[in-house]
C-alpha cells in the first residue's frame, strides 16, 4: 500500500535543504511500489519526478505541482567482475561494495552522495572516473511504461549528461563490468581522494555539489582559450570555478547563500537561504562570466520548477 503525503517539504530530502512542497510525495522500496506510484500519478493526471538522494537539485520555494517519487529500491548482485545494481541503491554502497570484492573502475567516486539512478541521470564522476566508465547496460522504464534495456552506447553518456536527460524514462537497473583490482589499493585511493573531498565539502555542508559545469576545453574557441592559463586545465576541462574566480565570485554571497571563499563554484545554504537568492546569486555570476569570457555557464545542478538561469 503506497503511503502518499500531501504538501511534502522538498527541503526535507535535498542536501541544499531548500525547496517547497511537493504536492504529492511517495517513496517506493519495490519496482512493483514504484510502477503503482506513476499508475496513480496517471488516474489522478498528475505529473511525476523520480529522485534520488535528492543531492543535485535545486527546487524552487514554491514547490512542485506533481507527485514526487523517491526512489528507495536497492540491491546489488555479481557474478564475478559483472554487477547489477538497483537504481536506489546508494552510490557509496556501490562503491563499497567494489572495494570489499576487489573491482577497480569506481574507487574514485567515492564520496558522492545520492543513488546510482542519480549517478546515471548526470554521469557523476570526479578524479577522471565516471559512473559511465564500465557500464555495459541500463534498464529503464520507458514512457510507454515497458521494460526496455538499452546498451551503454543508446544511453548517450557525456560529461555530466545523459539520454536520460532528454527522455522521460525511469532508471531502474544498472549493469556494470569491472577490473580486477586489490582491496587493499583500492580502500587506499578511496580514502586519499575522501581526505580531498573533506576539504571542500566538509560534513554537514549544504549544498548541491558544483554548480555549474565544467567546461570541455577542445570546445572552447582558441581566442577564449588562449585567455586560460594552461595548467588551469584539469582532466580537458576549464572549471567553471576558474572563471567564476575571476569575475570575483569566490567569497561573496547574498542573503542566506554563500559562495565558498575556497571555492567560487561551491554555493552553500547557510542555513535560512532560499531558492530565490540561490537563483538569483548563481545567475548574477553566471552573466558576469558571459560578459567577460563569451562563455554561457551550464547548470550541472538540475533545477525544479524554475526558468533556465541564462
Ligand atoms: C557534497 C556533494 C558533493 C558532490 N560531489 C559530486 C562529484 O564529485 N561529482 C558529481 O558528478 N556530482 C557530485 N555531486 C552531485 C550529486 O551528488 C550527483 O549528481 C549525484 O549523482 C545525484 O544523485 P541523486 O540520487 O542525489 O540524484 P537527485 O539529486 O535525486 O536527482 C538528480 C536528477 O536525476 C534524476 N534521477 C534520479 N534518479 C533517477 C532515476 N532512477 N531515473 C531517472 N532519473 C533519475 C532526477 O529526476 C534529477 O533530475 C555532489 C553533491 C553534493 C551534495
Amino acid at each position: 500500500m503506497l503511503k502518499i503525503k500531501n504538501n511534502y517539504l522538498m527541503s526535507k530530502i535535498t542536501t541544499l535543504q531548500i525547496g517547497g512542497p511537493a504536492k504529492k510525495f511517495v517513496s517506493v522500496k519495490t519496482q512493483k511500489d514504484l510502477i503503482e506510484a506513476i499508475q496513480y500519478a496517471k488516474q489522478h493526471n498528475w505529473e511525476y519526478l523520480i529522485i534520488g538522494g535528492g543531492s543535485n537539485l535545486l527546487v524552487n520555494d514554491a514547490g512542485v505541482d506533481c507527485l514526487v517519487i523517491k526512489n528507495e529500491i536497492t540491491g546489488i548482485t555479481s557474478q564475478s567482475r559483472t554487477l547489477r545494481v538497483a537504481s536506489g541503491t546508494l552510490l557509496q554502497d556501490f562503491v563499497n561494495y567494489t572495494i570489499e570484492h576487489g573491482l577497480s573502475g569506481s574507487q574514485k567516486l567515492t564520496g558522492i552522495p545520492g543513488t546510482i539512478g542519480g549517478a546515471v541521470y548526470g554521469n557523476a564522476g570526479a578524479y577522471g572516473q565516471t559512473i559511465s566508465d564500465h557500464i555495459t547496460s541500463i534498464v529503464i522504464l520507458s514512457e510507454s511504461k515497458n521494460l526496455i534495456t538499452l546498451t551503454k552506447d543508446e544511453s548517450g553518456f557525456g560529461y555530466r549528461d545523459s539520454a536520460f536527460k532528454q527522455r522521460k524514462n525511469i532508471i531502474l537497473e544498472v549493469s556494470l563490468q569491472l577490473k580486477k583490482g586489490d582491496s587493499k589499493n583500492l580502500q587506499r585511493k578511496a580514502e586519499e581522494v575522501l581526505q580531498k573531498r573533506l576539504i571542500k565539502y566538509p560534513v554537514g555542508i549544504k549544498c548541491p555539489g558544483s554548480f555549474f559545469k565544467n567546461i570541455v576545453a577542445i570546445t572552447l574557441p582558441k581566442d577564449i582559450l588562449d585567455k586560460i592559463p594552461s595548467e588551469k586545465i584539469i582532466y580537458g576541462k576549464l572549471p567553471a570555478g576558474t572563471l567564476l574566480e575571476m569575475v570575483g565570485a569566490k567569497g561573496e554571497g547574498e542573503n542566506g547563500i554563500k559562495i565558498a571563499d575556497y571555492h567560487a563554484n561551491l554555493f552553500v545554504n547557510k542555513g535560512n537561504g532560499t531558492a530565490k537568492d540561490f537563483y538569483a546569486l548563481a545567475k548574477k555570476y553566471a552573466i558576469k562570466v558571459k560578459e567577460k569570457f563569451g562563455i554561457t555557464l551550464e547548470p550541472e545542478v538540475q533545477l525544479i520548477n524554475l526558468p533556465p538561469l541564462i
